[in-house]
């Protein structure tokens, strides 16, 4: 009999689907192993132990046995279940968002502490969170999800020239990564003019503490553009993210 490799870590649940008759398939994040794909043998079944503490979105402590092909949970018990999350239609669609945000910026076995714990963080603050608060959590974890895959956006700097940026009329260029000083961005034919406003909101969700974003109100046109300017970029950096991933796996069939 060969002795079976077994593993403990924490685990949040960021994706799960049946698997075979009675089990699931999880997408979980680790602190310390990344993102991992496990089995959870039988939590269909309605006398499994193992089911309530592998449900969608919950911190877990587990014990993994190394499998050939997918590793298996053995056990696992709840470390938290930020329970007001499911009990709330707007939290659960946020919490989707997130945990769908978190799977895609990153890749198995690539492990990020920072990522493990701004998820978390995350969860809590969706959990506990008024809805303003909420909505600043998910711009706090879009602009810092950037940041901690290397995608952060260029908020001082001119991206086209290197000068610094000064209040006036801004640019904002996707594809460029960032800010555009006025000069560089008038000619630009894919570059848009960015207010002042949402340009400072940008910098205050990138450089300040959680404790300080939390307390920010904003006018709902500025939570608008917000909102969309960073759901814009985060859509294009995924794409390009996903087409280099597919350049170098086809380079390596090569
Ligand atoms: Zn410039």
């Amino acid at each position: 009999m060969t002795t079976e490799r077994l593993y403990n870590t924490d685990a949040i649940i960021l994706r799960r689907r049946d698997f075979g008759e009675a089990d699931r398939l999880l997408t979980v994040y680790t602190p310390h192993r990344g993102k991992l794909r496990l089995v959870a043998k039988g939590v269909r079944k309605t006398k499994s132990k193992k089911a309530g503490h592998v449900e969608l979105f919950t911190h877990a402590t587990m014990q993994i046995a190394a499998g050939r092909n997918l590793d298996i949970v053995s056990q696992a018990d709840t470390v938290q279940a930020y329970r007001a999350i499911r009990e709330d239609l707007d939290k659960i669609s946020h919490a989707y968002y997130l945990a769908e945000l978190v799977d895609k910026f990153t890749e198995e076995h690539d492990p990020s502490y920072p990522i493990f714990e701004l998820l978390a963080l995350t969860l809590a603050r969706l959990a506990d969170g008024s809805p303003n608060e909420q909505f600043l959590a998910l711009r706090y974890l879009e602009i810092h999800m950037l940041g901690l895959s290397g995608f952060q956006p260029q908020l001082f700097l001119c991206v086209s020239c290197g000068t610094k940026i000064e209040p006036g009329e801004n640019f904002f260029h996707i594809a460029g990564g960032g800010v555009m000083c006025p000069d560089c961005g008038a000619s630009h034919p894919h570059a848009d003019p960015i207010p002042l406003g949402v340009l400072k909101v940008l910098r205050f969700l990138q450089t300040r503490p959680w404790e300080q974003v939390a307390g920010v109100q904003l006018k709902a046109d500025t939570r608008r553009a917000v909102e969309n300017l960073l759901l814009q970029y985060i859509t294009f950096t995924l794409e390009k993210k996903l087409k280099s991933v597919d350049f170098l796996r086809k380079l390596r069939k090569g």
